[in-house]
């Protein structure tokens, strides 16, 4: 695979397991950006702050925070000040305060630039890259080769968020994970800047009708046209 690949749309389309996949298979390099908000999210928690706190205290620390994105697709990792944050970005209070942190613009343009920086390394050696978020099509590399906008019902997403959170472990009620699943794509849509939205040029997948081979086959002949 050659050039950026964009992989945009909410929580819970199957997104991050069909970038991985599509980045082996096209032996490319993978970045998954909600990671990176998650893990300076992460770092907001450890400073003590919460929903509460003054926005530019939640930007500071947020900006500050000492990331390292790994981008190999067959062991993705991000580390906060050099510790592998994987699992503990995934559980509930990182969770439920990302979307407010994303929402700063300071952090999104800090972040922002990260990824460009990210995504130029890897076009300079592997020569090709998944990236999966919610701007990437849109303001992160609006130049990409590919831009798809994976969708899929709440319902559906909520069932694949739950069953993913049991299989981590991280038992979760339907309710209660379709309300968080709202929740979050209320905030991240609704959001002054760059709110989740489809680029006009990205290809829009509904895939509640679709497994992720479904997917990664369409995607992989789209790749190697
Ligand atoms: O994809 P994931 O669920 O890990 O993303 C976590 C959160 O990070 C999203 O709900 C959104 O608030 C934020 N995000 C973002 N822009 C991106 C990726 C993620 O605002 N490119």
């Amino acid at each position: 695979l050659r050039g950026v690949v964009a992989m945009d749309g909410p929580s819970g389309t199957g997104k991050s397991t069909v970038s991985r996949r599509l980045a082996i298979a096209g032996e490319a390099a993978y970045l998954d950006t909600g990671a990176m908000y998650r893990a300076a999210t992460l770092a907001v928690l450890r400073a003590g702050l919460d929903e509460q706190s003054p926005a530019e205290d939640i930007t500071a620390v947020a900006v500050a925070a000492e990331l390292e994105s790994i981008t190999d697709p067959a062991a993705p990792r991000i580390l906060l000040d050099g510790e592998d944050v994987e699992a503990e970005i995934r559980g509930g209070p990182v969770t439920m305060l990302v979307s407010a942190v994303s929402a700063q613009p300071t952090v999104r343009a800090v972040l922002v630039e990260r990824q460009r920086k990210l995504i130029a390394e890897a076009l300079g050696t592997v020569g090709g890259i998944v990236v999966e978020g919610r701007d990437i099509g849109s303001v992160v590399a609006p130049d990409a080769e590919l831009k798809v906008y994976l969708t899929a019902s709440e319902e559906v997403r909520a069932a694949r968020r739950g069953a993913q959170d049991r299989k981590a472990g991280r038992a979760g009620d339907h309710e209660t994970t379709l309300a968080d699943v709202r929740r979050r794509d209320r905030l991240d849509s609704t959001r002054a800047t760059s709110p989740l939205h489809a680029a006009p040029d990205a290809l829009i997948l509904d895939t509640d009708d679709l497994s992720v081979d479904a997917v990664l086959d369409e995607l992989l002949r789209l790749v190697t046209e």
